[in-house]
């Protein structure tokens, strides 16, 4: 027993702890002494101390950050990406952060970045907040670049730019929309605008896939489908000559008719057959962001900006009141306010064409077509039953049994009646047969589901045609009588375009 009560091993022990532990903060002190600062680093690219240097500012949309990016790489002739250590670094401006960085507050560290959607499951990493160390030419740069972060109320995509080099940061700044618009990742895309989960913005975009419809899978009346396609299509195709002569490229095309009549499911058509065409689809409140969708629209052109219910923003109290409705008509200006020689087509769909109606005409020369898609015919429910059935092997007289006892039915309504009839025949171990088809159409047209039957925009049935006695007829007011324009359509938005 040692002096103390302690074993020697014992202190052995400790002072080979004690000397780990002196070593281990030698080395960390090394390890600080070695940490580049910011200012630093700054001003060693810019050969100038930063304070020195003025800075010049920008802002995007929320949405644009890959584009900003890529703006900016392909600007410099060659540059470096870094970011900072420190908490609290992306509240600072880039003045407050080099003052800070007089004190050592920042050192340098990894560069922020944030995924972000460019295609269907396609992401860039993007710098969420980092220093661009830029040289172009003999100029010399820093840019910061920062994402929107709506949580803490910035929603844009801010740039602070310091340069080095006659007018250089104004040069930079000015040359930047065209870099975007150049090297846009959204150009040929089919986008929606979100609202901001935190406020009045432009939220995050969606990006949906394009559609791969054919001529055969939009049945509608002879000659509907190839009065639009001319309209929309037909123009793309001869822009040159059209232009030459004269002639403008913007156009309007105004799809109504009840609800389930393929409205939507025309316009995705048009998408499939306007491949190089970006998209800007507006439904119901985001309806709002019509200048910031035409901005795009003319960014990116060929282009098509689909305003999809557009009664929706048309309140009908409004009219009755003879008051103009704001939004409606800032979308009428918003649409004037393109070049004639813009090739962006808008394609505004409603089943309350009577809301429309009055601005419209007020302020013509927006929307230079106005297309009906009807409730389909005889032949049109025979040729949807056959489209969405083929398995189903119907005979002549059954399909004319079925079409008579749909009349007044919608497309979607005909679409549910072949899927109802295919899971009734699965219910019952069976290949699905026209028994089948029979009973769905009883169900779906039945007192019973007079709801579904209204979801799906089906008029009501003329119940004496029903061929099973018994059946309480349908009291449930639903639209005009006689195919005329209904008046109480429920308007739901669609969310339709990915299916
Ligand atoms: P609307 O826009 O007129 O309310 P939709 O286009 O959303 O109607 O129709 C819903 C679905 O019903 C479509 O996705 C499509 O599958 C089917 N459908 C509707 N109309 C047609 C049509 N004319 N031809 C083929 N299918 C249709």
């Amino acid at each position: 027993m040692g002096r103390y009560g302690v074993e020697p091993d014992e202190i052995d022990e400790f002072a080979r702890l004690f000397t780990g532990f002196l070593d281990r903060m030698q080395a960390h002190r090394g390890h600080s002494a070695n940490r580049v600062g910011l200012r630093d680093k700054l001003q060693e690219h810019l050969g100038v101390e930063p304070e020195q240097v003025p800075a010049v500012a920008s802002s995007f949309p929320p949405y644009d950050l890959p584009n900003v990016q890529r703006a900016i790489e392909s600007w410099f002739d060659s540059f470096d990406v870094v970011g900072l250590a420190g908490s609290n670094r992306g509240h600072h401006s880039l003045s407050e952060v080099l003052e800070l960085a007089v004190y050592d507050r920042f050192a340098l560290g990894a560069v922020d970045y944030q995924r972000v959607p460019i295609d269907i499951g396609e992401e860039m990493d993007c710098v969420a907040f980092g220093f661009y160390l830029g040289v172009q030419g003999a100029d010399r740069y820093v840019a910061l670049l920062r994402a929107p972060n709506p949580q803490y109320g910035r929603s844009s995509v801010d740039l602070e730019v310091l340069a080095v080099g006659d007018g250089a940061g104004d040069r930079f700044l000015s040359a930047l929309p065209e870099l975007i618009r150049k090297h846009n990742v959204f150009r040929g895309k089919v986008v929606s605008f979100e609202g901001s989960e935190f406020g009045q913005g432009v939220g995050p975009f969606r990006l949906h896939p394009r559609p791969g419809l054919s001529r055969d899978d939009v049945v509608l009346p002879a000659g509907v489908l190839e009065r639009v396609e001319r309209e929309v299509v037909g123009i793309a195709e001869h822009r040159e000559t059209l232009l030459a002569a004269g002639q403008h490229l913007r156009r309007g095309v105004l799809l109504y008719g009840p609800p389930g009549t393929g409205k939507t499911h025309t316009v995705r058509y048009l998408l499939s057959r306007l491949p190089e065409f970006t998209v800007v689809l507006l439904a119901g409140t985001s309806i709002h962001f019509i200048s910031e969708a035409c901005a795009l629209a003319r960014m990116l052109q060929p282009a098509l900006v689909v305003l999809e219910d557009c009664d929706l923003v048309a309140e009908a109290r409004d009219f009755s009141r003879g008051m103009e409705n704001p939004l409606l008509f800032q979308v009428l200006n918003e649409m004037d306010g393109l070049a004639q020689d813009a090739d962006v087509a808008f394609l505004l769909t409603t089943n309350r064409a009577d809301l429309l109606e009055p601005a419209l005409s007020q302020r013509p020369g927006r929307v230079d077509m106005a297309v009906e898609v009807p409730l389909p015919d005889d032949e049109g429910r025979a040729r949807l039953l056959t489209l969405y059935g083929p398995a189903l092997d119907l005979t002549e007289e059954v399909i004319e049994e079925i079409v008579t006892l749909t009349e007044n039915t919608t497309a979607s309504f005909m679409k549910e009646l072949v899927r109802r009839t295919v899971l009734l025949a699965a219910q019952a171990a069976e290949p699905p047969a026209a028994v089948h088809l029979r009973s769905a159409a009883h169900e779906l047209l039945s007192a019973r589901d007079a709801l579904t039957r209204r979801l799906l925009g089906a008029a009501p049935p003329d119940t004496s045609e029903l061929p099973e006695p018994g059946i309480a007829p349908p009291n449930i007011p639903l639209g005009g009588p006689g195919g005329a324009m209904p008046t109480a359509y429920s308007s739901s938005v669609h969310i339709s375009y990915d299916d």
